[in-house]
């Protein structure tokens, strides 16, 4: 399996099990072992700290875990926005923005050009910053950019059973895999009204899509 799409398929899972009772504790709760020496770590806190660490008593190693970023982008090409369907569970079949999880070593913007060309087969010129959207009960900021397809040209990559180009009055919005998509879509369509794209920093606690 490609590297790309095991890290999606993690990004994804978290998402989708936001919808059941995931909170700030159990999100932390994910380390068993300590990768210093292999031995059991503690969930406590440490001396001096205000909150739950993993600490492993046999070496002392604390093992902080902090949020993840996730970017991509929202690809436009004329009045059309490309969405993904989705290859992969969970949410097969939904689609999505093309969006996944920061590498080492890229800025943001890398990331969210990297993500598109991987799922969607699309080199893009980023317009600036768009959606800055925390997901805090699973440790997440999604951030996406306003894109450019250039020359309007894609296609499914390992991680999409399709690639499609969508007016407005045709995303399927009932099909939309993750709430931060569904915001940014909805954002871009609002805004498109007063041709005016600020960029908006949104908190979401909810996994699922509404309706
Ligand atoms: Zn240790």
């Amino acid at each position: 399996m490609r590297r790309g799409a095991q890290k999606e398929r993690h990004y994804c899972e978290r998402l989708f099990s936001a919808n059941k009772k995931t909170t700030h504790e159990n999100v932390h709760l994910t380390m068993k072992y300590c990768s210093q020496c292999g031995q059991p770590v503690e969930h406590k806190i440490p001396s001096g700290d205000n909150r739950p660490r993993h600490v492993c008593g046999h070496c002392q190693a604390i093992h902080y875990i902090n949020p993840k970023i996730v970017a991509g982008t929202l690809p436009v090409y004329g009045d059309r926005i490309l969405l993904c369907k989705r290859a992969i569970e969970p949410r097969l079949g939904f689609w999505t923005l093309p969006a996944g999880f920061m590498e080492m070593q890229e800025t943001t913007s890398e990331a969210a050009m990297r993500e598109t060309w991987e799922e969607a087969q699309a080199r893009v010129d980023l317009d600036g910053l768009y959606t800055m959207i925390s997901v805090p009960h699973i440790g997440q900021v999604h951030i996406f950019y306003l894109a450019n397809v250039i020359n309007g040209e894609f296609a499914a990559g390992e991680e999409s059973l399709d690639v499609q180009l969508f007016s407005e009055s045709d995303i399927p919005w009932d099909e939309i895999a993750f709430p931060t998509v569904k915001i940014t879509l909805q954002q871009y369509f609002q805004d498109r009204k007063n041709n005016s794209f600020p960029v908006h920093v949104k908190d979401i606690h909810t996994g699922i899509p509404e309706g």
